[in-house]
């Protein structure tokens, strides 16, 4: 058993680091896809909430331009004072916020009022797209212009939603449109928390950059690269992938249509944003579980080491001991040692001694059909039967070396130890150890037996060369029986 803890040590220890390694992983992609997912959270959230304030501005400029368009050219309307008419028309139209002004054009292009009168005097805005799709097309519906500056304006870019005017006949009388300050969107986008990183745009469906925030250089991406994002962004009406732009930088983007407007807003997180605090913690987790792992395969390896000294001692000890490690029994060193004093007590004191010799019979044939464990266990049987009869202070059961035992009786002379032998011998077939390959169904012994009295043995060697003669004979016999010294000699011993 103690053989066999180191090993049980190592597997174990490289089970639990699996182990430690597999949960460590498993937390660390968990904590990845989380990190992503709050991401996602975030760019959603902002872009639902810009979706919704821009989509809700820009509705209010449609119904107010579609109410001047509808009445303005009203006979009932248009015979009313101008100063009335414009404040019963344009009047309501409180700017709405972001709102830069609104104008209301002649069928040429001239600007014909402007709200608040910031727009310069004799103002023409003939050749803007706003008031060229609106003159060339018959359309009810507004019409969202392209960036532009105003002459005199100092207020920055604009873009203008437009509407086209007609007399109550259909033909052409100008256009109606609001400007809307593209500053009014930096202030929104700039009240955004997007994280250190991260940029917020608008994008026009043709890739027009109308705002981007921040918009220093450093952190957006140049103008022309935008373009493959926005490619991407009509795929769908809101969505986002991770792209790596002509930077080398891989980004996530998120964005979002606004309304049915021809617009869209974009949320843009470098990756190395998204899991900066991911890595960290990552690289801790995995530092601490590489850590254990390296301290559980230490201290296995420690332990396991430790284990296998103290099983080699144990089996030294053993053997200084005298011990055989299978049955229990003197071994055979521990045997030698006693017989020679024995003998040497024989001798003096002029006893008799005797000895047995013990064979398992058709041993081989036993482990061959049931197996070497099985074949230990069946040995420690008979090593228990020999233990049942060495009783007496002189006597020593040993193993002698694989299946062969010897028993030494001190006192004893060759009747009473072919007795007793013979009483072993019965003991052991009673115990009936089924071996189906020997020739009695059961686990018999084979057994010599060689006494002082009865050969003239002038050494232990001699009296043990006796005893496997006689063991010899047993087996020649048939087996299963003991057989003594020739009775023969019995006179001549002494
Ligand atoms: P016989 O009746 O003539 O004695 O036949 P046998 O098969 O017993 O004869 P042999 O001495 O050739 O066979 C001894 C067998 O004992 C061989 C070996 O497989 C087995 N053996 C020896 N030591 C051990 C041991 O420690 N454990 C086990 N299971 N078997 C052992
Ligand atoms: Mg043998
Ligand atoms: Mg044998």
């Amino acid at each position: 058993m103690l053989s066999r803890r180191p090993t049980l040590i190592v597997l174990t220890s490289l089970l639990l680091t699996l182990a430690i390694a597999a949960l460590s992983g498993w937390v660390v992609l968990q904590m990845r896809h989380d990190a992503l997912a709050a991401a996602h959270a975030g760019g959603h959230n902002i872009a639902r909430l810009v979706e919704h304030d821009l989509r809700h501005n820009l509705d209010i400029y449609a119904q107010t331009l579609d109410v001047v368009a509808r009445v303005y050219n009203e006979p009932s309307v248009r015979g009313l004072p101008l100063h009335i008419r414009k404040t019963l028309l344009l009047g309501q139209a409180a700017p709405a916020k972001g709102m830069g002004t609104l104008l209301l054009t002649n069928a040429s292009g001239e600007v014909i009022y402007d709200l608040d009168g910031s727009l310069p005097t004799r103002l023409d805005v003939g050749l803007r797209d706003f008031f060229i799709v609106q003159r060339d097309s018959n359309s009810e519906t507004p019409y969202l212009s392209h960036p532009f500056l105003l002459a005199g304006s100092d207020a920055g870019a604009d873009i203008a939603m437009s509407r086209r005017l007609h007399t109550t006949d259909g033909e052409f009388s100008g256009v109606v449109a609001v400007i809307l300050r593209l500053r009014a969107l930096r202030d929104l986008f700039s009240g955004l928390n997007i994280g250190a990183g991260g940029t917020v745009s608008l994008h026009m469906l043709d890739g027009t950059l109308l705002m981007r925030w921040p918009d220093d250089g450093s952190t957006a991406a140049p103008q022309d690269d935008s373009v493959s994002e926005v490619a991407r962004f009509l795929q769908a009406r809101r969505g986002d992938f991770f792209e790596r732009a002509a930077d080398g930088v891989e980004r996530w983007h998120s964005f979002r249509r606004i309304g049915s407007y021809p617009l869209i807003f974009s949320v843009t997180l470098p990756s190395r944003d998204i899991y900066a605090q991911w890595q960290l913690r990552a690289w801790t987790i995995g530092l601490l579980a590489t850590a254990l792992d390296l301290s559980i395969l230490g201290l296995a390896y420690l332990l396991a080491r430790q284990f296998r000294r103290s099983g080699e001692v144990e089996s030294e000890l053993r053997e200084e001991a005298g011990t055989d490690p299978l049955t229990g029994l003197n071994n055979r060193r521990s045997f030698d040692r006693r017989a020679a004093r024995e003998w040497a007590r024989a001798e003096r004191a002029g006893h008799p001694l005797a000895l047995l010799m013990l064979d398992i019979d058709k041993f081989k044939a036993y482990n061959d059909h049931y197996g070497h464990p099985a074949g230990d266990e069946a040995l420690k049987i008979v090593a228990h039967t020999l233990g049942e009869f060495a009783r007496r202070p002189g006597d020593c059961a040993a193993r002698y070396g694989g299946e062969e035992f010897v028993m030494l009786l001190a006192d004893s002379d060759r009747e009473h130890a072919r007795n007793l032998a013979e009483h072993i011998r019965v003991a052991l077939q009673a115990k009936a150890v089924p071996h189906a390959q020997g020739p009695f169904g059961v686990l018999t012994l084979s057994i010599g037996v060689a006494s002082t009295d009865c050969v003239a043995a002038e050494s232990l060697e001699a009296l043990l060369e006796a005893a496997d003669t006689a063991l010899y004979r047993a087996k020649e016999g048939g087996r299963n029986q003991v057989v003594a010294c020739p009775a023969s000699q019995l006179a001549g011993a002494h």
